[in-house]
Protein backbone atom coordinates (compact mmCIF):
# COMPACT_ATOMS: atom_id res chain seq x y z
CA UNK A 1 0.00 0.00 0.00
CA UNK A 2 1.22 3.24 -0.59
CA UNK A 3 -0.37 5.35 1.15
CA UNK A 4 -1.06 5.49 4.78
CA UNK A 5 -4.47 4.65 5.58
CA UNK A 6 -5.65 5.22 9.62
CA UNK A 7 -8.65 4.44 10.63
CA UNK A 8 -10.20 4.49 14.27
CA UNK A 9 -13.40 4.06 15.74
CA UNK A 10 -14.93 6.87 18.61
CA UNK A 11 -18.18 7.76 19.70
CA UNK A 12 -20.65 9.82 18.12
CA UNK A 13 -20.10 12.76 19.99
CA UNK A 14 -16.73 13.51 19.14
CA UNK A 15 -17.57 13.82 15.27
CA UNK A 16 -16.15 17.16 14.08
CA UNK A 17 -18.43 19.41 11.56
CA UNK A 18 -15.22 21.10 10.64
CA UNK A 19 -11.79 20.25 11.09
CA UNK A 20 -10.49 23.92 11.71
CA UNK A 21 -6.62 25.18 11.78
CA UNK A 22 -6.15 22.77 8.85
CA UNK A 23 -5.12 23.77 5.57
CA UNK A 24 -8.07 22.89 3.90
CA UNK A 25 -6.74 22.11 0.20
CA UNK A 26 -3.66 19.56 1.20
CA UNK A 27 -5.61 18.07 3.39
CA UNK A 28 -9.28 18.29 3.04
CA UNK A 29 -11.59 17.16 6.23
CA UNK A 30 -14.48 15.61 4.62
CA UNK A 31 -17.62 14.45 6.97
CA UNK A 32 -19.71 11.39 5.69
CA UNK A 33 -23.39 10.61 6.48
CA UNK A 34 -25.34 8.04 5.44
CA UNK A 35 -28.74 8.32 3.76
CA UNK A 36 -31.27 5.65 2.08
CA UNK A 37 -34.01 5.05 -0.10
CA UNK A 38 -35.82 8.57 -0.65
CA UNK A 39 -32.63 10.49 1.17
CA UNK A 40 -33.40 8.52 4.53
CA UNK A 41 -31.34 9.49 7.33
CA UNK A 42 -30.69 8.00 11.18
CA UNK A 43 -31.13 10.42 13.92
CA UNK A 44 -28.05 11.24 14.96
CA UNK A 45 -27.26 12.52 11.25
CA UNK A 46 -30.19 14.43 10.78
CA UNK A 47 -29.24 16.26 14.14
CA UNK A 48 -25.97 16.80 13.16
CA UNK A 49 -26.81 18.11 9.63
CA UNK A 50 -29.14 20.68 11.81
CA UNK A 51 -30.25 23.37 8.86
CA UNK A 52 -27.68 22.05 6.05
CA UNK A 53 -30.33 19.44 5.61
CA UNK A 54 -32.21 22.17 3.20
CA UNK A 55 -28.76 22.30 1.08
CA UNK A 56 -28.43 18.73 0.83
CA UNK A 57 -32.02 17.94 -0.06
CA UNK A 58 -31.45 20.14 -3.18
CA UNK A 59 -28.32 19.19 -3.87
CA UNK A 60 -29.40 15.72 -4.21
CA UNK A 61 -32.62 16.82 -6.34
CA UNK A 62 -30.44 18.65 -8.53
CA UNK A 63 -28.09 15.60 -8.93
CA UNK A 64 -30.49 12.52 -8.98
CA UNK A 65 -29.44 11.12 -6.03
CA UNK A 66 -31.81 8.55 -4.76
CA UNK A 67 -29.61 6.81 -2.05
CA UNK A 68 -28.69 3.78 -3.46
CA UNK A 69 -25.70 1.93 -2.30
CA UNK A 70 -22.50 2.62 -4.84
CA UNK A 71 -23.42 6.01 -5.21
CA UNK A 72 -22.56 9.06 -3.46
CA UNK A 73 -23.76 13.08 -3.28
CA UNK A 74 -20.60 15.27 -2.93
CA UNK A 75 -21.02 18.88 -2.00
CA UNK A 76 -17.68 20.72 -1.64
CA UNK A 77 -17.35 23.83 0.96
CA UNK A 78 -21.20 23.60 1.92
CA UNK A 79 -22.81 26.29 3.14
CA UNK A 80 -23.36 25.93 7.16
CA UNK A 81 -21.14 22.97 7.54
CA UNK A 82 -17.42 23.69 8.15
CA UNK A 83 -16.18 21.03 6.87
CA UNK A 84 -14.38 21.09 3.30
CA UNK A 85 -16.65 18.17 1.56
CA UNK A 86 -19.36 16.64 3.23
CA UNK A 87 -20.52 13.21 1.27
CA UNK A 88 -23.71 11.56 1.57
CA UNK A 89 -22.87 8.30 0.94
CA UNK A 90 -26.12 6.14 -0.32
CA UNK A 91 -26.48 2.77 1.54
CA UNK A 92 -30.28 1.85 0.33
CA UNK A 93 -29.88 -2.43 -0.08
CA UNK A 94 -29.21 -3.04 -3.56
CA UNK A 95 -32.76 -4.93 -5.30
CA UNK A 96 -32.18 -7.27 -7.88
CA UNK A 97 -33.82 -10.83 -8.83
CA UNK A 98 -31.01 -13.17 -7.70
CA UNK A 99 -30.05 -13.31 -3.88
CA UNK A 100 -30.92 -9.51 -2.41
CA UNK A 101 -28.51 -9.83 -0.02
CA UNK A 102 -28.61 -7.55 3.48
CA UNK A 103 -26.61 -4.67 3.15
CA UNK A 104 -22.99 -5.23 2.04
CA UNK A 105 -21.02 -3.39 4.33
CA UNK A 106 -18.17 -4.51 3.27
CA UNK A 107 -18.64 -3.36 -0.33
CA UNK A 108 -19.95 0.04 0.93
CA UNK A 109 -16.87 0.58 2.79
CA UNK A 110 -15.07 0.13 -0.26
CA UNK A 111 -17.09 2.72 -2.17
CA UNK A 112 -16.55 4.93 0.79
CA UNK A 113 -12.42 4.58 0.19
CA UNK A 114 -12.88 5.45 -3.45
CA UNK A 115 -14.54 8.77 -3.12
CA UNK A 116 -12.32 9.14 0.30
CA UNK A 117 -9.18 9.55 -2.07
CA UNK A 118 -5.56 9.28 0.15
CA UNK A 119 -5.09 12.33 1.15
CA UNK A 120 -7.18 14.32 4.46
CA UNK A 121 -9.26 13.39 7.51
CA UNK A 122 -12.58 11.82 7.34
CA UNK A 123 -15.36 11.48 10.26
CA UNK A 124 -17.59 9.03 9.24
CA UNK A 125 -20.63 9.26 11.07
CA UNK A 126 -21.85 5.68 10.94
CA UNK A 127 -25.21 6.65 11.73
CA UNK A 128 -27.76 4.61 9.62
CA UNK A 129 -31.16 5.05 8.32
CA UNK A 130 -31.82 1.33 9.53
CA UNK A 131 -29.44 0.24 11.91
CA UNK A 132 -28.39 -3.30 11.38
CA UNK A 133 -28.41 -5.74 13.89
CA UNK A 134 -25.10 -6.38 14.42
CA UNK A 135 -23.95 -2.68 14.50
CA UNK A 136 -20.08 -2.87 15.71
CA UNK A 137 -20.01 -5.78 13.44
CA UNK A 138 -21.14 -3.75 10.24
CA UNK A 139 -18.84 -0.99 11.07
CA UNK A 140 -15.77 -3.15 11.42
CA UNK A 141 -16.75 -4.49 8.11
CA UNK A 142 -17.15 -0.97 6.76
CA UNK A 143 -13.08 -0.63 7.39
CA UNK A 144 -12.32 -4.16 5.57
CA UNK A 145 -13.64 -3.08 2.67
CA UNK A 146 -11.81 0.44 3.40
CA UNK A 147 -8.67 -1.38 3.86
CA UNK A 148 -9.61 -3.66 0.55
CA UNK A 149 -10.10 -0.74 -1.48
CA UNK A 150 -7.19 1.17 -0.01
CA UNK A 151 -4.41 -1.28 -1.66
CA UNK A 152 -2.42 -0.55 -4.41
CA UNK A 153 0.81 -2.54 -5.88
CA UNK A 154 3.09 0.17 -7.30
CA UNK A 155 6.39 -1.12 -6.24
CA UNK A 156 7.97 -0.81 -9.82
CA UNK A 157 6.28 2.49 -10.36
CA UNK A 158 9.63 4.77 -9.70
CA UNK A 159 7.56 7.86 -10.73
CA UNK A 160 5.51 8.09 -7.71
CA UNK A 161 5.90 11.72 -7.28
CA UNK A 162 3.50 13.04 -9.77
CA UNK A 163 0.67 10.65 -9.24
CA UNK A 164 -1.63 12.25 -6.56
CA UNK A 165 -2.74 8.94 -5.23
CA UNK A 166 0.95 8.45 -3.66
CA UNK A 167 2.56 9.31 -0.39
CA UNK A 168 -0.20 10.87 0.91
CA UNK A 169 -1.64 9.39 4.35
CA UNK A 170 -5.70 9.28 5.43
CA UNK A 171 -7.23 9.54 8.56
CA UNK A 172 -10.88 8.59 9.09
CA UNK A 173 -12.70 7.84 12.20
CA UNK A 174 -15.61 6.15 12.31
CA UNK A 175 -18.16 7.67 15.00
CA UNK A 176 -21.20 4.52 16.23
CA UNK A 177 -23.21 4.02 19.35
CA UNK A 178 -21.16 1.22 20.18
CA UNK A 179 -17.77 2.21 19.18
CA UNK A 180 -16.73 -0.02 21.80
CA UNK A 181 -17.86 -3.22 20.28
CA UNK A 182 -16.38 -2.48 17.00
CA UNK A 183 -13.06 -2.17 18.46
CA UNK A 184 -13.07 -5.18 19.53
CA UNK A 185 -15.00 -6.63 16.21
CA UNK A 186 -12.05 -4.64 14.34
CA UNK A 187 -8.74 -7.13 14.94
CA UNK A 188 -10.26 -10.04 13.30
CA UNK A 189 -11.44 -7.54 10.30
CA UNK A 190 -7.54 -6.24 10.21
CA UNK A 191 -6.04 -9.91 10.53
CA UNK A 192 -8.07 -10.89 7.46
CA UNK A 193 -7.54 -7.68 5.42
CA UNK A 194 -3.64 -8.38 5.95
CA UNK A 195 -3.97 -11.79 4.56
CA UNK A 196 -6.15 -10.84 1.78
CA UNK A 197 -3.51 -7.89 0.52
CA UNK A 198 -0.64 -10.30 1.19
CA UNK A 199 -2.63 -13.05 -1.07
CA UNK A 200 -2.81 -9.88 -3.75
CA UNK A 201 0.88 -9.23 -3.40
CA UNK A 202 1.89 -12.47 -4.25
CA UNK A 203 -0.30 -12.37 -7.46
CA UNK A 204 0.61 -9.63 -8.67
CA UNK A 205 4.61 -9.65 -8.43
CA UNK A 206 6.13 -10.10 -11.51
CA UNK A 207 7.66 -14.10 -12.34
CA UNK A 208 11.11 -12.95 -12.37
CA UNK A 209 10.96 -11.80 -8.73
CA UNK A 210 8.78 -14.29 -7.62
CA UNK A 211 9.74 -18.18 -8.07
CA UNK A 212 9.54 -21.19 -6.07
CA UNK A 213 12.31 -20.25 -4.08
CA UNK A 214 11.17 -17.21 -3.05
CA UNK A 215 8.12 -17.75 -2.71
CA UNK A 216 8.97 -19.87 -0.07
CA UNK A 217 10.81 -17.37 1.51
CA UNK A 218 7.69 -15.21 1.57
CA UNK A 219 5.76 -18.09 3.22
CA UNK A 220 8.26 -18.06 5.62
CA UNK A 221 7.72 -14.87 6.99
CA UNK A 222 4.24 -16.49 8.80
CA UNK A 223 6.65 -17.64 11.25
CA UNK A 224 6.41 -14.40 13.01
CA UNK A 225 2.76 -15.43 13.89
CA UNK A 226 3.68 -18.48 15.25
CA UNK A 227 2.70 -20.58 12.60
CA UNK A 228 5.63 -23.39 11.70
CA UNK A 229 7.07 -23.60 8.23
CA UNK A 230 8.54 -26.60 6.56
CA UNK A 231 9.89 -25.91 3.16
CA UNK A 232 10.62 -29.41 1.03
CA UNK A 233 13.58 -28.60 -1.53
CA UNK A 234 14.00 -31.06 -4.69
CA UNK A 235 15.89 -33.30 -2.90
CA UNK A 236 13.20 -34.24 -0.47
CA UNK A 237 10.73 -34.23 -2.80
CA UNK A 238 12.59 -37.13 -4.55
CA UNK A 239 12.82 -39.14 -1.79
CA UNK A 240 9.33 -39.01 -1.21
CA UNK A 241 8.53 -39.72 -4.36
CA UNK A 242 6.97 -36.56 -5.40
CA UNK A 243 7.36 -36.96 -9.39
CA UNK A 244 4.80 -35.77 -10.97
CA UNK A 245 5.01 -32.00 -9.11
CA UNK A 246 8.93 -32.51 -10.06
CA UNK A 247 8.48 -33.68 -13.66
CA UNK A 248 6.20 -29.74 -14.25
CA UNK A 249 9.52 -27.99 -12.81
CA UNK A 250 12.12 -29.94 -14.23
CA UNK A 251 12.56 -27.62 -17.01
CA UNK A 252 13.23 -24.51 -15.04
CA UNK A 253 16.09 -22.88 -13.77
CA UNK A 254 14.45 -22.49 -10.73
CA UNK A 255 14.04 -25.33 -8.24
CA UNK A 256 10.76 -26.74 -7.23
CA UNK A 257 9.20 -26.53 -3.80
CA UNK A 258 6.81 -27.44 -1.37
CA UNK A 259 6.08 -25.42 1.30
CA UNK A 260 3.65 -27.06 4.70
CA UNK A 261 2.52 -24.46 6.56
CA UNK A 262 0.68 -25.59 10.68
CA UNK A 263 -0.75 -22.94 12.46
CA UNK A 264 -2.11 -25.15 15.91
CA UNK A 265 -4.36 -22.57 17.20
CA UNK A 266 -6.01 -25.34 19.52
CA UNK A 267 -3.18 -25.97 22.26
CA UNK A 268 -3.20 -27.82 25.74
CA UNK A 269 -6.35 -29.50 26.64
CA UNK A 270 -9.00 -28.68 23.68
CA UNK A 271 -6.09 -30.60 21.58
CA UNK A 272 -5.83 -33.40 23.73
CA UNK A 273 -7.74 -37.11 24.05
CA UNK A 274 -11.29 -36.88 24.93
CA UNK A 275 -14.47 -35.80 23.50
CA UNK A 276 -13.11 -32.84 21.70
CA UNK A 277 -9.86 -34.69 20.22
CA UNK A 278 -12.25 -35.40 16.80
CA UNK A 279 -11.94 -31.39 16.77
CA UNK A 280 -8.11 -31.25 17.02
CA UNK A 281 -7.60 -33.24 13.87
CA UNK A 282 -6.11 -30.48 11.31
CA UNK A 283 -7.91 -29.08 8.62
CA UNK A 284 -6.32 -28.88 5.15
CA UNK A 285 -5.50 -26.20 2.75
CA UNK A 286 -4.13 -26.86 -0.54
CA UNK A 287 -2.99 -24.57 -3.22
CA UNK A 288 -1.37 -24.75 -6.82
CA UNK A 289 1.27 -22.29 -7.35
CA UNK A 290 2.59 -22.35 -10.76
CA UNK A 291 4.89 -19.12 -10.62
CA UNK A 292 4.89 -19.06 -13.97
CA UNK A 293 2.98 -21.11 -16.87
CA UNK A 294 4.72 -21.28 -20.41
CA UNK A 295 2.75 -24.24 -20.56
CA UNK A 296 6.16 -25.93 -21.07
CA UNK A 297 6.73 -28.16 -24.46
CA UNK A 298 2.87 -27.72 -25.02
CA UNK A 299 3.51 -24.00 -24.91
CA UNK A 300 1.28 -21.34 -24.98
CA UNK A 301 0.54 -18.84 -27.29
CA UNK A 302 2.13 -15.85 -27.02
CA UNK A 303 -0.80 -13.39 -26.47
CA UNK A 304 -1.52 -12.69 -22.69
CA UNK A 305 1.49 -15.37 -21.45
CA UNK A 306 2.61 -12.44 -18.94
CA UNK A 307 -0.55 -13.08 -17.12
CA UNK A 308 0.24 -16.64 -16.22
CA UNK A 309 2.26 -14.59 -13.29
CA UNK A 310 -1.00 -15.10 -11.47
CA UNK A 311 -1.02 -19.08 -12.32
CA UNK A 312 0.06 -19.34 -8.24
CA UNK A 313 -3.00 -17.37 -7.06
CA UNK A 314 -4.26 -20.59 -5.35
CA UNK A 315 -1.43 -21.05 -3.27
CA UNK A 316 -1.45 -17.46 -2.32
CA UNK A 317 -4.36 -17.48 -0.98
CA UNK A 318 -3.39 -20.29 0.73
CA UNK A 319 -0.57 -17.59 2.55
CA UNK A 320 -2.88 -15.17 2.60
CA UNK A 321 -5.46 -17.35 4.87
CA UNK A 322 -2.53 -18.89 7.31
CA UNK A 323 -1.28 -15.29 7.77
CA UNK A 324 -5.52 -14.49 8.75
CA UNK A 325 -6.00 -17.48 10.74
CA UNK A 326 -2.90 -17.09 12.64
CA UNK A 327 -2.92 -13.13 13.24
CA UNK A 328 -6.72 -13.59 14.22
CA UNK A 329 -5.42 -16.63 16.48
CA UNK A 330 -7.94 -18.78 14.82
CA UNK A 331 -9.11 -21.10 18.06
CA UNK A 332 -8.37 -24.46 15.37
CA UNK A 333 -5.19 -26.63 13.86
CA UNK A 334 -4.69 -25.67 10.41
CA UNK A 335 -2.43 -27.01 7.73
CA UNK A 336 -1.29 -24.99 4.40
CA UNK A 337 0.53 -26.58 1.76
CA UNK A 338 1.51 -25.68 -1.63
CA UNK A 339 3.28 -27.04 -4.31
CA UNK A 340 5.98 -24.45 -5.84
CA UNK A 341 7.41 -24.59 -9.69
CA UNK A 342 8.03 -22.90 -12.75
CA UNK A 343 6.85 -24.77 -16.00
CA UNK A 344 9.35 -23.94 -18.67
CA UNK A 345 10.16 -25.66 -21.82
CA UNK A 346 13.38 -26.21 -21.72
CA UNK A 347 16.14 -29.50 -23.18
CA UNK A 348 15.23 -30.88 -19.98
CA UNK A 349 11.62 -30.48 -19.82
CA UNK A 350 8.88 -32.95 -19.58
CA UNK A 351 7.34 -34.37 -22.70
CA UNK A 352 3.93 -35.26 -24.26
CA UNK A 353 4.29 -38.85 -23.47
CA UNK A 354 5.93 -39.14 -20.61
CA UNK A 355 4.33 -41.29 -18.18
CA UNK A 356 5.30 -40.37 -14.28
CA UNK A 357 4.66 -42.03 -11.35
CA UNK A 358 3.06 -40.33 -8.64
CA UNK A 359 3.79 -40.32 -4.74
CA UNK A 360 0.76 -42.24 -4.63
CA UNK A 361 1.90 -44.84 -6.64
CA UNK A 362 -0.44 -44.32 -9.54
CA UNK A 363 1.29 -43.90 -13.03
CA UNK A 364 0.12 -40.63 -15.25
CA UNK A 365 0.86 -40.03 -19.01
CA UNK A 366 1.62 -36.54 -19.65
CA UNK A 367 -0.58 -36.17 -22.90
CA UNK A 368 -0.60 -32.38 -22.66
CA UNK A 369 2.49 -30.45 -20.41
CA UNK A 370 0.35 -27.63 -19.98
CA UNK A 371 -2.28 -29.49 -17.73
CA UNK A 372 0.90 -28.93 -15.51
CA UNK A 373 -0.87 -28.11 -11.30
CA UNK A 374 -2.95 -31.32 -11.72
CA UNK A 375 0.58 -33.20 -11.59
CA UNK A 376 1.51 -30.87 -9.13
CA UNK A 377 -1.59 -31.23 -7.33
CA UNK A 378 -1.89 -34.79 -7.45
CA UNK A 379 1.44 -34.89 -5.25
CA UNK A 380 0.45 -32.36 -2.66
CA UNK A 381 -3.09 -34.13 -1.90
CA UNK A 382 -1.39 -37.30 -1.71
CA UNK A 383 0.96 -36.17 0.54
CA UNK A 384 -1.16 -34.19 3.27
CA UNK A 385 -4.35 -36.60 3.59
CA UNK A 386 -1.60 -39.34 4.27
CA UNK A 387 0.34 -38.20 6.54
CA UNK A 388 -1.32 -35.40 8.66
CA UNK A 389 -4.86 -37.31 8.02
CA UNK A 390 -6.92 -34.00 7.91
CA UNK A 391 -10.72 -33.52 8.61
CA UNK A 392 -10.90 -32.60 5.02
CA UNK A 393 -8.86 -30.65 1.95
CA UNK A 394 -10.08 -27.72 -0.03
CA UNK A 395 -7.27 -27.11 -3.00
CA UNK A 396 -7.61 -23.73 -4.51
CA UNK A 397 -6.21 -24.08 -8.06
CA UNK A 398 -6.28 -21.75 -11.25
CA UNK A 399 -6.98 -24.97 -12.52
CA UNK A 400 -8.56 -24.47 -16.03
CA UNK A 401 -9.63 -21.93 -18.78
CA UNK A 402 -12.73 -23.95 -19.53
CA UNK A 403 -14.10 -22.98 -15.96
CA UNK A 404 -13.71 -19.22 -17.68
CA UNK A 405 -15.92 -21.08 -20.67
CA UNK A 406 -18.51 -21.99 -17.63
CA UNK A 407 -19.06 -19.42 -15.42
CA UNK A 408 -16.95 -16.79 -16.53
CA UNK A 409 -15.24 -14.42 -13.39
CA UNK A 410 -18.32 -13.60 -11.23
CA UNK A 411 -18.23 -17.33 -9.63
CA UNK A 412 -15.62 -19.76 -9.27
CA UNK A 413 -16.32 -23.80 -9.70
CA UNK A 414 -16.58 -25.87 -6.92
CA UNK A 415 -16.32 -29.86 -6.78
CA UNK A 416 -16.78 -31.91 -4.08
CA UNK A 417 -17.24 -35.62 -3.21
CA UNK A 418 -18.68 -34.63 0.62
CA UNK A 419 -22.28 -32.77 0.21
CA UNK A 420 -21.83 -31.16 3.54
CA UNK A 421 -18.58 -29.58 2.87
CA UNK A 422 -19.66 -27.92 -0.40
CA UNK A 423 -22.71 -27.03 1.53
CA UNK A 424 -20.84 -24.86 3.65
CA UNK A 425 -18.24 -23.30 0.99
CA UNK A 426 -21.71 -22.38 -0.97
CA UNK A 427 -23.00 -20.24 2.22
CA UNK A 428 -19.59 -19.16 3.08
CA UNK A 429 -19.40 -17.64 -0.37
CA UNK A 430 -22.69 -16.02 -0.50
CA UNK A 431 -21.82 -14.82 2.80
CA UNK A 432 -18.65 -13.10 1.66
CA UNK A 433 -19.85 -11.92 -1.96
CA UNK A 434 -16.91 -14.79 -3.32
CA UNK A 435 -19.23 -16.62 -4.84
CA UNK A 436 -18.97 -20.29 -6.20
CA UNK A 437 -20.99 -22.71 -8.16
CA UNK A 438 -21.16 -26.18 -7.70
CA UNK A 439 -20.36 -28.60 -10.70
CA UNK A 440 -20.64 -32.20 -11.49
CA UNK A 441 -18.36 -35.03 -10.65
CA UNK A 442 -18.87 -38.82 -12.00
CA UNK A 443 -17.71 -42.12 -13.67
CA UNK A 444 -18.68 -40.94 -17.12
CA UNK A 445 -16.44 -37.97 -16.25
CA UNK A 446 -13.69 -40.05 -14.67
CA UNK A 447 -13.51 -42.62 -17.72
CA UNK A 448 -12.33 -40.13 -19.62
CA UNK A 449 -8.85 -39.95 -18.36
CA UNK A 450 -8.25 -43.55 -18.91
CA UNK A 451 -4.83 -43.96 -21.09
CA UNK A 452 -3.79 -46.86 -23.32
CA UNK A 453 -0.41 -46.74 -21.39
CA UNK A 454 0.02 -46.19 -17.76
CA UNK A 455 -3.12 -45.56 -15.26
CA UNK A 456 -4.28 -42.32 -16.42
CA UNK A 457 -3.80 -39.36 -18.51
CA UNK A 458 -3.39 -35.72 -17.54
CA UNK A 459 -6.43 -34.27 -20.16
CA UNK A 460 -9.30 -35.81 -20.66
CA UNK A 461 -10.31 -34.30 -24.07
CA UNK A 462 -11.87 -31.44 -25.66
CA UNK A 463 -15.06 -31.39 -23.50
CA UNK A 464 -15.65 -31.03 -19.97
CA UNK A 465 -12.44 -29.70 -19.42
CA UNK A 466 -12.74 -28.24 -15.88
CA UNK A 467 -14.57 -31.21 -14.74
CA UNK A 468 -12.02 -33.68 -16.24
CA UNK A 469 -9.19 -31.93 -14.27
CA UNK A 470 -11.35 -32.46 -11.12
CA UNK A 471 -11.73 -35.99 -11.58
CA UNK A 472 -7.73 -36.30 -12.24
CA UNK A 473 -7.59 -34.37 -8.54
CA UNK A 474 -9.59 -36.68 -6.73
CA UNK A 475 -8.15 -40.07 -7.83
CA UNK A 476 -5.46 -38.21 -5.12
CA UNK A 477 -7.40 -37.01 -2.33
CA UNK A 478 -8.01 -41.15 -1.10
CA UNK A 479 -11.76 -40.43 -0.51
CA UNK A 480 -10.88 -37.96 2.36
CA UNK A 481 -13.71 -35.34 2.61
CA UNK A 482 -12.37 -33.03 -0.08
CA UNK A 483 -13.46 -30.29 -2.49
CA UNK A 484 -11.79 -28.32 -5.52
CA UNK A 485 -12.14 -24.48 -6.24
CA UNK A 486 -11.42 -23.99 -9.19
CA UNK A 487 -10.02 -19.99 -9.28
CA UNK A 488 -8.67 -19.19 -12.79
CA UNK A 489 -11.57 -16.86 -13.25
CA UNK A 490 -11.87 -15.05 -9.98
CA UNK A 491 -7.98 -15.03 -8.67
CA UNK A 492 -6.42 -12.78 -11.16
CA UNK A 493 -7.86 -10.21 -13.76
CA UNK A 494 -11.14 -10.05 -12.58
CA UNK A 495 -13.24 -7.27 -13.11
CA UNK A 496 -13.06 -3.99 -10.82
CA UNK A 497 -15.31 -3.83 -7.90
CA UNK A 498 -15.64 -1.37 -4.78
CA UNK A 499 -13.34 -3.55 -2.80
CA UNK A 500 -10.82 -5.01 -5.61
CA UNK A 501 -9.09 -2.15 -8.08
CA UNK A 502 -6.45 -4.50 -8.41
CA UNK A 503 -5.27 -7.18 -10.92
CA UNK A 504 -4.61 -10.26 -8.37
CA UNK A 505 -7.80 -9.52 -6.28
CA UNK A 506 -7.03 -12.39 -3.41
CA UNK A 507 -9.88 -13.96 -4.07
CA UNK A 508 -11.03 -16.81 -1.32
CA UNK A 509 -9.59 -15.67 1.63
CA UNK A 510 -12.60 -14.05 3.18
CA UNK A 511 -14.37 -17.05 2.07
CA UNK A 512 -12.46 -19.60 3.63
CA UNK A 513 -11.86 -17.58 7.06
CA UNK A 514 -15.48 -17.25 7.09
CA UNK A 515 -16.02 -21.16 6.62
CA UNK A 516 -13.55 -21.52 9.12
CA UNK A 517 -14.90 -19.14 11.57
CA UNK A 518 -18.65 -20.69 10.95
CA UNK A 519 -17.56 -24.40 11.34
CA UNK A 520 -14.27 -25.76 12.66
CA UNK A 521 -12.73 -23.22 15.26
CA UNK A 522 -12.96 -24.39 19.17
ZN1 LIG B 1 -0.76 -24.80 -17.65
Amino acid sequence: MSFKLAVEFIALKDVRRSAKGKKAVAAPHTLVVFAGADLAMGEATTKLLGDCIETVTRAAQAAGFKGKASSALELWAPVGIDADRLLVLGCAPKQGPDTPAPADHVSIGGYLMGKLGSKGTADVVFDLPQSPEALAEAAADLTLGMRMRAYRFDLYKTKKNDDADSNGALSARVALSDFAGARLAVKARESIAEGVNIARDLVNEPPNVLYPEEFAKRAKALEKLGVVVEILDVKAMQKLGMNALLGVGQGSAHESRMVVMHWNGLKGAKAGKGAKAGSARPIAFIGKGVTFDTGGISIKPAGGMEDMKGDMAGAACVVGLMHALAARKAQVNVIGAIGLVENMPDGKAQRPGDIVTTMSGQTVEVINTDAEGRLVLADVLWRIQSVYDPQFMINLATLTGAILVALGTDHAGLFSNDDELAQRISAAGNATGEKVWRMPLGPAYDKMLDSKFADMKNIGGRHAGSITAAQFLQRFVNKKPWAHLDIAGTGMASPASDINQTWGSGWGVRLLDRLVADHYEK
